[in-house]
């Protein structure tokens, strides 16, 4: 491999473009004219445009163009689509990612979870056949009882998903859920699961090469949702027992195997709050929050997905993993957590990103980054990693007091109330808890950052000042402080 593509934008495409310039891969970077990619071209060692993210033709018509050998998806976009990876098999270009066959496998929920069954790893108990009908839907219903959960079966990114608590809800949940499903996903199956109240979602990375070997690299716990999307992430999961981490990460393997798995993917599960666990779906590519992993095992992932694409054998036996310390990652928006979250779009005005012992930054922007609209708002990821659970979250609170991002509004105040919560600190998670305490997480005084950063959204130009010894957000702020 001479030439890597990376068809991805953002913090994920200056992740990968660093691990090619370790390893001596020249990098491409596919880029999309409608998104301010300034900071991230800067990684890269060429650049060519790419229509869309979401076009298998344009991405390949890419890498050819730039002559490029092999192509990273990184996450979202086509990442998980089984045809860039038959296209790539096809055009003789490598694709870092496991083989279309595996991918198709786990691309639609209710055939995985058949597949999963046939494995022997356990299942949410629910409907997941091929008969859409209302008639055998609401009959299934019935059968798993309330409250009870509609999906869309080829979902992803907790869209054209449903809770049912009445029985009187469920034909509208039904119609609903088909169309946004057709909408999100232009396939309308859906499948039904128990509701599970006050669960975790805990997840195990998993790992395999060509030789068909498979490791697990531990679990992660991604229960503080909103609206079933991930906000923080962590590995060790806290106040896990030894017996259910072994119990996962076998099934994990076990999941892995079944579809011949290759290169990194992520079996996720749903724990009960009695310790039973289910299969929920597998995510057939780098994960978002992988970095936690990295950084209580020690690996490089993005390395051994080019290392194991390329042919080479995997890197490490399970014998040599370990988990050390605790890694805590929050997801930094540009949202309105004051306005129902949001989306914000708008340029950075003021950009300082936090440092220091065991604080990693995988961000995407800079200072004068315009934020559009047309992508994902999230603007960097913070990773703070320590030998305790405890000393992670001091760690992260200290690490979100010294980052600062001003001109556009921002999640980093709200994620330090998360973090800080006597409850998070006591490692009492579910995916319900941002939702519980809802309340206790909103500002009850006015933020002196969200004032100024309004006041500094309306000024045209970037602030280009780096005063020498900055402390505190008046001093970043340079001549705009005065
Ligand atoms: P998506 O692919 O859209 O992310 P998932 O199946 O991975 O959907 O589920 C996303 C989240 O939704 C889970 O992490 C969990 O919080 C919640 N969830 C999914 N299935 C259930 C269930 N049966 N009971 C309770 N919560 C669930």
């Amino acid at each position: 491999m001479r030439k890597l593509l990376v068809a991805n934008r953002g913090e994920i495409a200056v992740r990968i473009a660093r691990s090619c310039r370790e390893m001596g891969i020249a990098s491409v970077f596919a880029y999309d004219e409608r998104d301010d990619s300034r900071f991230v071209r800067r990684f890269f060692d060429s650049i060519v445009p790419v229509a869309s993210y979401l076009d298998v033709g344009a991405v390949i018509d890419a890498a050819r163009k730039s002559g490029a050998d092999a192509i990273h998806p990184g996450y979202g976009f086509l990442s998980e689509r089984a045809a860039l990876a038959a296209a790539c098999e096809d055009a003789g270009i490598v694709f870092i990612g496991p083989k279309s066959k595996s991918i198709a496998a786990m691309g639609s929920k209710s055939e995985s979870r058949q597949l999963m069954t046939r494995l022997g790893v356990p299942v949410v108990p629910g409907y997941d056949g091929e008969d859409q009908s209302d008639a055998t839907l609401t009959a299934e219903a019935k059968k798993i009882g309330l409250p009870l959960l509609v999906k869309a079966s080829a979902g992803g990114g907790g869209k054209g998903m449903k809770i049912v608590r009445d029985p009187a809800e469920l034909q509208r949940a039904l119609e609903s859920a088909r169309r946004e499903a057709m909408k999100a996903f232009g396939d309308d199956r859906l499948l039904l699961e128990r509701y599970i109240e006050e669960p975790r979602h805990v997840e195990v990375q998993v790992f395999g090469d060509s030789r068909g070997e498979i490791v697990h690299l531990f679990e992660r716990d991604c229960s503080l949702q909103r609206r079933h999307q991930k906000v923080v992430e962590e590995s060790p999961a806290p106040n896990y027992p030894e017996t259910l981490r072994e119990k996962m990460t076998k099934a994990a393997v076990a999941a892995a195997r079944g579809v011949d798995y290759q290169n990194a993917g992520t079996v996720e599960f749903i724990v009960t709050p009695d310790g039973e666990f289910y299969f929920l779906e597998m995510n057939t590519r780098l994960q978002v929050e992988h970095p936690v992993t990295e950084l209580v095992t020690g690996v490089d992932l993005v390395r051994a997905q080019i290392d194991v694409a390329s042919g080479k054998p995997l890197p490490w036996k399970q014998s040599d993993l370990r988990q050390r310390g605790h890694a805590i990652e929050v997801r930094v928006y540009a949202e309105d957590p004051a306005d129902r979250f949001l989306p914000q779009s708008g340029r950075i005005a003021v950009y300082r990103e936090p440092s220091g012992p065991g604080v990693r930054v995988d961000s995407g922007v800079m200072e004068g980054t315009e934020v559009g609209v047309n992508f994902d708002p999230m603007l960097a990821k913070l990773v703070c990693c320590a030998e305790s659970r405890d000393a992670a979250i001091d760690r992260m609170d200290r690490a979100l007091r010294d980052f600062i991002v001003l001109g556009l509004n921002n999640n980093i105040s709200w994620l330090r109330r998360v973090v800080t919560h006597e409850e998070f600190r006591a490692g009492k998670v579910s995916t319900r808890f941002l939702a519980e305490h809802e309340n206790a997480l909103m500002a009850t005084t006015p933020e002196i950052v969200p004032l100024i950063a309004a006041a500094l959204a309306s000024t045209p130009r970037t602030v280009k000042s780096e005063p020498a010894g900055v402390t505190c957000v008046w001093d970043a702020l340079g001549p705009w402080g005065r």
